[in-house]
């Protein structure tokens, strides 16, 4: 960007050493649509910086809220595991045992880790 400034800058320099007023003043015009330009581009390159900026942030939103969200359906998933297990006290040893609801409802007969006997 300095650098199309400083040509800018030299160009203005060898306009104004120009003896023809007409020559003069089209290059007087086209040097000042330059300047304008160049001005132009320079604030576009600002916007685009700060943008660049923004983005960074609220990517690192979102990737928080990802996190948060995550942390919510693992928390789900472990009750839903909760939910599938039944606790059941041993009518041998009276210990309590926590059992698949679903091998309770297939299994009739499961033997107590403790006492060896069947638990239901
Ligand atoms: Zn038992």
């Amino acid at each position: 960007m300095k650098e199309i400034k400083s040509k800018i800058d030299r160009l203005n320099s060898k306009i104004l050493k120009i003896e023809d007023d007409n020559y003069k003043e089209l290059f007087n015009e086209v040097s000042s649509v330059l300047d304008g330009l160049s001005a132009k581009v320079h604030e576009i390159m600002v916007n685009e910086a700060v943008l660049a900026e923004n983005l960074k942030y609220l990517d690192d939103d979102i990737s928080d809220i990802q996190e948060e969200l995550f942390e919510e359906v693992s928390l789900e998933e472990l009750d839903e595991i909760e939910e599938e297990f039944k606790e059941v006290t041993c009518k041998g040893c009276g210990k309590t045992i926590y059992i698949e609801a679903s091998a309770l409802k297939e299994n009739k007969g499961i033997p107590c880790p403790y006492c060896d006997e069947n638990i239901i």
